[in-house]
């Protein structure tokens, strides 16, 4: 069998590696270095500018060139053939790339997404996020148009780079589609640290630095050396050509069934590209479930149950349900706090919270949303437990290692 895959991000990387160990042949069309957004422009970046006391773009370079060496070297496989260049659907089961043609199989297209930005006057005045990964300077001020994702990391590491920061976010709350209690002592705890955040805040125009907004019909300014515009990411459907093989899409992503088939049969699409949650662990996700699809086989994967994590300082992480979403429910809340955990205190670091929601009836855990150090790697045994369909009670059965901060979970669950 053979297949090929458009896009070496972590949707298309992954899966091509996966495909190879299982004996398929792969054509691998990427368009730019190996890794995509996540390795070049996005998670592994960001990641190296948090560690960092000042941006430091000899080190960051170090960091994506070593780990594009870790991404070539799992592609190094006689079965995967990578073809730089960039891909256009030339039939159902044919791909085109500077006017030669591959055929395969089955086709997965993994091209992910590019920044959005908003329609407003002096919107070319500002910095989307991979410009802004290459700033070598700290600017003075800095105002972040967009309270989500990519604009609260950004906003933490330039406050710890100097900066003075203004975030401006168009909804109620930052991280919109977070549980509110959590996206409310985020923004306190962002607040607590000097990073100004302003709700409900309508951006109308940059100009020339100065970024004007209203809230509740009142007009804002506020002056900024550097604006990022960090409003959201949208499908990189450029060039794919899928009008012509009838593939069905939207502005927001290409349509896609339980498999991440398209509407045309041999023809699937995977991460950003469908416009559903962006994130690299869920793309890859989707590629092993397409895989999966292609090979006859089935699979357990729960898209249901996706630990996300931001990596703001203090950082976020949750899984399942917000609160919000359990309207309606009969529903038990557990919460903890990071400042009595002993490992916390000692460790400097008690400006943290867990908040874990079970069913009244039955005690399943439903969702744990937690804020504090470490919470990236606390959650991942939140994710087991909902997973698993876990009950608090079969939780509370479970010994926790002393002193650790998953003790906060622990603390955490609800007496249902
Ligand atoms: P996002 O959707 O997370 O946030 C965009 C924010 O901009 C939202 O809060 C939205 O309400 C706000 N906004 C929209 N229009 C606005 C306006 N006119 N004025 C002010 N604010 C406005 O998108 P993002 O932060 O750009 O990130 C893009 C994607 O990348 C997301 O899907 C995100 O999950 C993903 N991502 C994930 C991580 C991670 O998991 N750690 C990191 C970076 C990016």
């Amino acid at each position: 069998m053979r297949i090929i895959i458009i896009g070496a991000g972590p949707g298309g990387y992954e899966t091509a590696a996966e495909a190879a160990s299982r004996g398929i042949e792969v054509v691998l069309v990427q368009d730019g270095p190996l890794g995509g957004t996540c390795l070049n422009e996005g998670c592994i970046p960001t990641k190296a500018l948090c560690a960092m006391d000042a941006p430091d773009q000899t080190r960051k370079a170090e960091i994506i060139a070593q780990l594009q060496g870790g991404v070539a070297q799992l592609l190094r496989n006689k079965l995967i053939t990578i073809v730089p260049g960039r891909a256009r659907l030339a039939g159902p089961r044919s791909v085109e790339v500077d006017g030669q043609v591959y055929e395969a199989d089955a086709v997965i297209i993994a091209t992910g997404s590019v920044s959005a930005s908003l329609p407003i006057p002096g919107a070319d005045q500002t910095l989307d996020s991979a410009a802004m990964l290459n700033l070598d300077h700290v600017p003075g001020k800095l105002c972040v148009i967009g309270g989500g994702v990519i604009g609260l990391e950004f906003a933490s590491i330039y406050r710890k780079f100097g900066s003075e920061v203004t975030v401006l976010e168009f909804c109620p709350n930052i991280l919109p589609k977070f549980d509110v209690d959590l996206s409310k002592r985020l923004k306190a705890s962002l607040a607590k640290r000097g990073i100004t955040i302003e709700t409900s805040a309508r951006v109308t125009a940059v100009d020339n630095g100065t970024v004007r907004w209203t809230k509740a019909e009142k007009d804002f300014s506020v002056q900024a050396d550097c604006v990022l515009m960090a409003v959201g990411r949208r499908p990189n459907l450029a060039s794919l050509n899928l009008d012509d093989l009838g593939i069905r899409y939207t502005p927001r992503g290409i349509e896609v069934d339980s498999d991440f088939q398209t509407s045309v049969p041999g023809i699937y699409a995977i991460g950003d590209i469908t416009g559903g949650m962006m994130l690299a662990h869920v793309a890859t996700a989707q590629g092993r479930r397409a895989l999966n699809h292609i090979c006859g086989q089935g699979d357990g994967i729960d898209f249901s149950v996706v630990p996300a994590a931001v990596f703001t300082v203090p950082e976020v992480a949750t899984v399942g349900k917000t609160e919000e979403e359990c309207a309606g429910m009969d529903i038990a809340v557990g919460k903890a706090n990071y400042r009595a955990n002993g490992k916390a205190v000692a460790s400097g670091q008690a400006d943290g919270w867990c908040k874990v929601l079970a069913g009244k009836a039955d005690g399943r855990i439903l969702g744990v949303h937690i804020m504090g150090a470490h919470a990236s790697d606390i959650i991942h045994e939140a994710a087991v437990l909902v997973a698993f369909g876990a009950t608090t009670k079969n939780a509370r059965d479970i010994i926790h290692a002393h002193p650790t901060l998953s003790e906060v979970l622990y603390a955490a669950i609800p007496n249902v």
